[in-house]
């Protein structure tokens, strides 16, 4: 890389307030504690960032209190709020090269990802929720009236109070937009605690947060590890609602510490989606889509379609295509062009990875792709496909969250229904098919938040959001993201 090119990357990393964001204020944490970012497909420091106690996560959600209870932004009406957001999503359209290259060099991803797909998503959310603010409406309800007495009824929508948000690392900017946005348009007030893997596009979203001119408090950051500052706030009284993406290990728990005061919880969690290729299907637009699913993000994707469920009509052509697919990916600089993958996240993530590739071989699956890290600095993981898969093995029930698919075939459609629903998550699903009868009617089958036909993962900021079984609790974005963080309250007046 040209030396000009790499000064301008330092400086959208020096130039970032790395401290807690609390009541308007950049702070150090009480106890001056840091914890390192790395940029993963280095292997280097990237930043210091504090790392919040429960005493830091009580201020913050203290800051918070106060704004939504008495503050400012208590006073403000749904006009003056959705100015607010949609001045912040213009900031975040001035400044989308350096929070896309700020997620690039913390993440590992090619470049071309965050511009592509989290920077235009994150700044639509905001722009469709700001639209919301001034449109949150209740309803009159007609009764038969009380004791005899005509009554009117109408509702109110109100928003819950004080929202605790906690994130992963996958798409840390993307997801805090689908919590911030809608709890912002309703009236909420925010404390959000970003991934310690990945916290530093939240931290650039604070600094735009106080420059769009939002009263101090009304959002709030504060970074730290999960087991502090995440149980912390999951816990605390002055929270009302605990918004939680991640694994569902952790989301057990954030919804037991929530159960304590009856906080309300949403939890977005992993899943284990699959890719139906019917006999009928469009081959190359479902192998296209189908290796899309896979590895896009290198697999870390909540939604990921990581089990191709193929006819067995076109099962040899389509594990082909996969291959060929997974070969001709180029992985390395995730800021060279020509590279559309990078690195994994961690070590620790590489490790996970790579030890599901030896639980897939042992369990009997033929490694036909992939399988190994690069012999480089980053960590980096060749996509990875396995055939010969079946539906019971470790890498067709766990959620590996990586670059790795496994190939089953099927016989009829029936038997495909029963694979795709055969596990215990229940996020996303694609059916790949031209006749769209059979299309609709296996969809109203699949257990899953959220099924796309002929696409991968069709998310819009527009459309509701969120899993089956273990793949979480409550929806976000659309109207159900309104929903989720209001609470309607019914008024009777006795005539
Ligand atoms: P994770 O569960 O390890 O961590 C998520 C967040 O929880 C982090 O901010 C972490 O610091 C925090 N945390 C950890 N321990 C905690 C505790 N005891 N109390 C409170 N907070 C705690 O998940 P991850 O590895 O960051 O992300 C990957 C997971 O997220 C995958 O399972 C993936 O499928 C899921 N995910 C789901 C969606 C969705 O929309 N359904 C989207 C993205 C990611």
């Amino acid at each position: 890389m040209i030396n000009n090119e790499e000064t301008k990357l330092h400086q959208v990393v020096m130039d970032l307030n790395t401290q807690l964001y609390i009541g308007g204020h950049w702070v150090a944490a009480i106890d001056g504690g840091s914890f390192d970012v790395i940029n993963p497909a280095r292997e280097e420091l990237l930043a210091k960032v504090a790392a919040a106690k429960p005493e830091d996560v009580d201020a913050a959600v203290r800051a918070a209190r106060f704004q939504f209870e008495e503050g400012a932004w208590s006073k403000m009406t749904g006009v003056e709020r959705g100015r607010l957001i949609y001045r912040l999503a213009e900031l975040m359209e001035r400044d989308k090269e350096r929070l896309a290259m700020l997620e690039t060099l913390n993440l590992g991803r090619p470049l071309m990802e965050p511009t592509i797909l989290d920077l235009p998503m994150a700044i639509d959310t905001m722009r469709y929720f700001a639209g919301w603010a001034d449109k949150i409406e209740g309803r009159t309800i007609p009764t038969p009236g009380y004791f005899g007495q005509p009554t009117l009824s109408y509702t109110v929508r109100e928003p819950m109070g004080v929202v605790g948000a906690i994130t992963p690392w996958n798409t840390p900017l993307m997801i805090a937009a689908w919590k911030i946005a809608p709890a912002l348009a309703a009236g909420c007030t925010v404390v959000i605690k970003p991934s310690e893997e990945a916290p530093l596009t939240t931290l650039y979203l604070a600094k735009l947060i106080e420059e769009a001119g939002f009263p101090p408090g009304v959002v709030n950051v504060v970074p730290g590890l999960g087991e502090v500052a995440g149980a912390a706030l999951a816990r605390h009284p002055g929270i009302d609602k605990i918004s939680f993406t991640g694994s569902p290990e952790v989301g057990r728990e954030v919804m037991r510490a929530a159960a304590v005061g009856f906080k309300r919880v949403a939890l977005e969690l992993g899943g284990k989606s699959p890719q139906i290729i019917l006999a009928d299907a469009n081959l190359e637009a479902a192998i296209g889509g189908a290796a899309l699913g896979l590895f896009f993000n290198q697999g870390q994707v909540c939604a990921a379609g990581t089990r191709i469920l193929v006819h067995r009509s076109c099962y040899d052509q389509v594990l082909e295509g996969l291959t060929r697919a997974a070969d001709a990916i180029v992985l390395g600089d995730p800021l060279d062009p020509k590279t559309n993958m990078g690195s994994l996240i961690s070590l620790k993530q590489l490790e996970r990875v790579s030890g599901y590739v030896d639980a897939g071989v042992q369990e009997g699956a033929k490694l036909v792709a992939g399988g190994r890290r690069l012999d480089e600095p980053g960590y980096f993981f060749r996509p990875t496909i396995f055939a010969q898969a079946s539906n019971d093995m470790r890498i067709s029930q766990e959620e590996i969250f990586g670059p790795v698919g496994a190939v089953m075939a099927f016989d009829d459609p029936e038997e495909a229904l029963k694979m795709a629903n055969g596990t215990r998550y229940g996020l996303a699903a694609t059916i790949w098919t031209r006749d769209l009868s059979r299309a609709h009617q296996m969809a109203a089958r699949v257990r899953a938040g959220a099924v796309s036909i002929n696409g991968w993962a069709t998310i819009d900021a527009r459309l509701p959001w969120g899993g089956a079984k273990t793949s979480g609790i409550g929806r976000e974005l659309g109207w159900n993201g309104i929903e989720a963080v209001t609470e309607e309250k019914v008024i009777t007046v006795v005539l």
